[in-house]
Parts: structure tokens; C-alpha cells; sequence
């Protein structure tokens, strides 16, 4: 089979900065591929590198693609590239081959179809504006509040006022970003391992603690998600909740099966892509929600500046980029 590999670089702004222990977010780069195959057959992808440190290598390895792809055994072809460049490939070839089949319209825009990510500065008082919009909404709202970020009396000062103010309507992720050493850690499950309203403490430990990491899973529901990006055959093996981001996967296929499995334990995360990447996100998000554990994902919906960037239609986005 032979393909044509086309490529256009994007960067938007966030339309609020996102900050965690370990990097701060406002602006956002990476690239859209389109592939084309014999049979004039079109898939679109989307290189989404996570940490700007990964941009430069990035944008070297899609620089030696040719523009017109010999393939004999696709996956050995681009397996020494960055994992976001084969994602974006194999997630195009899924396309192609109807691998994936996108819907017209996914149904996320709401408040309450994803996690809501509290203002960390903010805290309480962006609780209290989202409890304001729950009273109209009058439905069950997820939020996820990043720790790590100040000291940590503070923040548990901060997690004492927040159990007070929530109801059993309002569930609660709590993400460390693995900036905690195992005895912050094990205070917080202590506290909240008996907690109604928590769904799990997200990458409490450093990535590569896993022993610290399966004792703190048996008190309380751990959510492993750099530790994926860093070792993957742990989404095989990890027993806990998998935060997943397709965009960072080498093949997207592997992660849409295992929801069409019904694999239980999955959480579909954004890295921030454009309208392209975001199909791959709804559709296993929604997919997410059929199975057995269903979970809003996290998709940091009111983030994203309105720009072309971000339509529903891939073609629309490439011919306007
Ligand atoms: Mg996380």
C-alpha cells in the first residue's frame, strides 16, 4: 500500500491557563496529519505532544516523513517515532480502514457531561460559582481540584472546606500529578478512604513509585496516569482506575477496543488536541459511558478558545488551517 502523509502545524491559546504541580498550560502546538490512501480514502490525525519539551524532537521526526509512504508493515515503519507522531498515524489509518467510525454530533458540551477542573488559585470560591450552576442544572457534577501546588496543611485546610461544602451530588478527583512522597500520601487516602463523594486521587506518587502506589490502591481508588505515559504495558497490568489520552497512546485502536470490551477502570483524558484529536476523545468517552464503570471523562471543555480549530467536521478544520 502506498500513502500520501500531509501535515499542517496549529498552536491556540487556552482560554484560561491550566497549572499543575508539574507544568502550567496556556498555549498549545502540535500538528494535523492527513493520510491518503490508494483508494483515495482520507483520515485525519493529530500530533499532540503533552510536554512542550517533547516539540522540537517532534517536529525533526515529522520533518523525515516523506510525503509519499512506501508501506510494507506500517507499525514497524514508525515505531521509533514519538508516540504522539504514531498515534496520530495509526489513528488516521484507523479512519481509512473504518476502524473507527466517527458520529456526526457527540453530546459533552454541557456542564455536567465532564469533570469540571477547579481554578486551584480559587478554590472555594469557583466551588461555590459551580454549585450555583448545579442548582440550575439540578444534576450530579464531577470536579477535579490539582494538588501539589501549594503547601500542604494549606491544601488539606483547603480539602477540609471542600468535604464541608459538598454534597453527595458532587464527586471529587483529586490529582497530585505525582508531587506527593508517600507519607502526604497516605494522610490523604487516611482521610478520604471512607469519602462518598471521592472517585480516586489521580498520580498521588511519583511515576515511577508503583510498590507505594498498589499499597495506597488497596485503602483507596488510585488512578494511575503518568505512570502510563512513562511505562504502557502498565495499562495491561494496573488492577486500578487508568487515566487514558489517546493522543499519547501509540494506537488508539488498542484503548477503543478495550472500552469495546467493556474494560472497566477507564477515565479518557484530553491533552488539549483540536476538534481532531477531540473525535477520538468523544467517541471513547462515549463509549466510556456504556461500560461497566462509567465515569465523565476529562475533556477541560472550558478551556478551549472559540477558533475553527475546535468544529466538529476534521475536512473543515484541515482546509481552513
Ligand atoms: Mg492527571
Amino acid at each position: 500500500m502506498n500513502l500520501i502523509f500531509q501535515k499542517k502545524s496549529y498552536s491556540f491559546k487556552l482560554s484560561a491557563k491550566v497549572k499543575n504541580s508539574k507544568a502550567n498550560y496556556h498555549t498549545k502546538s502540535g500538528w494535523i496529519i492527513k493520510l491518503i490512501s490508494n483508494d483515495k480514502k482520507i483520515g485525519f490525525g493529530e500530533v499532540s505532544p503533552l510536554f512542550e519539551e517533547d516539540l522540537k524532537k517532534v517536529a525533526k521526526q515529522l520533518n523525515m516523513i516523506p510525503e509519499f509512504l512506501e508501506v510494507f508493515n506500517l507499525s514497524d515503519q514508525i515505531n521509533t517515532l514519538h508516540p504522539c507522531i504514531q498515534s496520530a498515524i495509526n489513528s488516521a489509518l484507523a479512519e481509512i480502514n473504518g476502524e473507527i467510525i466517527f458520529k456526526d454530533k457527540y453530546f459533552f458540551d454541557e456542564i455536567e457531561k465532564t469533570a469540571i477542573l477547579l481554578n486551584p488559585e480559587n478554590v472555594i470560591s469557583d466551588l461555590n460559582k459551580i454549585k450555583k450552576k448545579q442548582s440550575n442544572v439540578g444534576k450530579s457534577l464531577t470536579i477535579k481540584w490539582k494538588v501539589g501546588l501549594k503547601k500542604n496543611y494549606e491544601e488539606e485546610a483547603i480539602l477540609e472546606e471542600i468535604l464541608s461544602q459538598i454534597d453527595n451530588k458532587i464527586k471529587l478527583r483529586i490529582d497530585a500529578n505525582g508531587s506527593w512522597g508517600r507519607k502526604i500520601a497516605n494522610r490523604w487516602a487516611d482521610i478520604l478512604k471512607d469519602n462518598k463523594n471521592i472517585d480516586w486521587l489521580e498520580q498521588p506518587l511519583d511515576v515511577d513509585d508503583l510498590d507505594g502506589l498498589k499499597y495506597l490502591n488497596k485503602k483507596i481508588p488510585i488512578a494511575l496516569d503518568e505512570s502510563l505515559l512513562k511505562f504502557p504495558t502498565l495499562t495491561d497490568e494496573w488492577k486500578g482506575w487508568q487515566i487514558r489520552r489517546p493522543s499519547q497512546e501509540i494506537n488508539p485502536v488498542k484503548l477503543l477496543r478495550e472500552l469495546e470490551n467493556k474494560k472497566a477502570f477507564i477515565s479518557i483524558s484530553t491533552s488539549f488536541e483540536t476538534g481532531i484529536g477531540r473525535r477520538w476523545l468523544y467517541h471513547l468517552s462515549s463509549l466510556q459511558l456504556q461500560g461497566p464503570t462509567p465515569k465523565v471523562s476529562g475533556l477541560a471543555m472550558n478551556k478551549f478558545p472559540n477558533s475553527f480549530l475546535f468544529l466538529n467536521e476534521a475536512k473543515k478544520i484541515w482546509d481552513q488551517l
